[in-house]
């Protein structure tokens, strides 16, 4: 595939965006470069194709963005962990969001039965998923409709993942906040799904094992 536009363009389109900004706003990045109060965090694909404010309709400073190969919270994951450390103790944010996107080459991966080199531990996680999840998954005959199936799963698994940690559980129970929420997001229409995943059950059933309000 050629390249695109030159490296170069990409410095021209930043003064473009710079005036656009201005013209809107002559205090735009005063305002910005004050300090960042987001509401959410947001953790989703790197996939070139979904991007945080954009889908959400967001401005800089209003989320705070993690990303990674199919929207992954693992549990040794220090960069992961410590951007939900960071956002629930510093920024305070009241959703933690969990975004995956149907068609993503992360979770079609992970289903491929070969060796993905590096991949191969980070997709692990994926496949732990569909193990967890396999006898509704493998119910589901046609396989594009099982994928999609399991960008849900997954999402909703890694939701479960920034519940089990310390933090979240425990400004919850001091503030109420965060809230997590799952979605997908459908990149042939630009929706954004809510998977509705009822936070106060899934955080009483995750504390059942996963307690971690006590101590420290
Ligand atoms: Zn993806």
């Amino acid at each position: 595939m050629p390249f695109k536009s030159s490296y170069k363009e990409i410095f021209t389109a930043n003064k473009k965006w710079i005036e656009r900004k201005l013209s809107a706003d002559p205090d735009f990045f005063k305002h910005l470069s004050q300090e960042q109060n987001p509401d959410y965090l947001y953790i989703g694909c790197s996939d070139s194709r979904v991007h945080a404010n954009e889908v959400m309709g967001l401005e800089p400073g209003e989320v705070f963005v993690h990303r990674n190969i199919a929207n992954l919270v693992v549990n040794n994951d220090l960069n992961a962990l410590s951007v939900i450390n960071y956002a629930v103790e510093y920024l305070n944010v009241k959703y933690i969001i969990v975004c995956g996107h149907y068609d993503c080459g992360g979770i079609r991966a992970a289903m491929e039965p070969r060796d993905l080199g590096i991949l191969n531990p980070w997709l692990r996680n994926v496949r732990d998923v569909y193990r967890l999840h396999e006898k509704e998954l493998d119910a589901i005959t046609d396989q594009r409709e099982r994928y999609n199936r399991l960008v849900e799963i997954n999402v909703y698994e890694q939701c479960l993942n920034v519940i089990k940690t310390a933090e979240v559980q425990k400004s919850y129970m001091e503030s109420g906040y965060p809230l997590v929420a799952g979605w997908v997001y459908d990149l042939h229409d630009g929706l954004l799904k809510d998977l509705e995943i009822d936070f106060e059950k899934e955080l009483n059933r995750i504390r059942k094992i996963y307690d971690l309000t006590k101590g420290k």
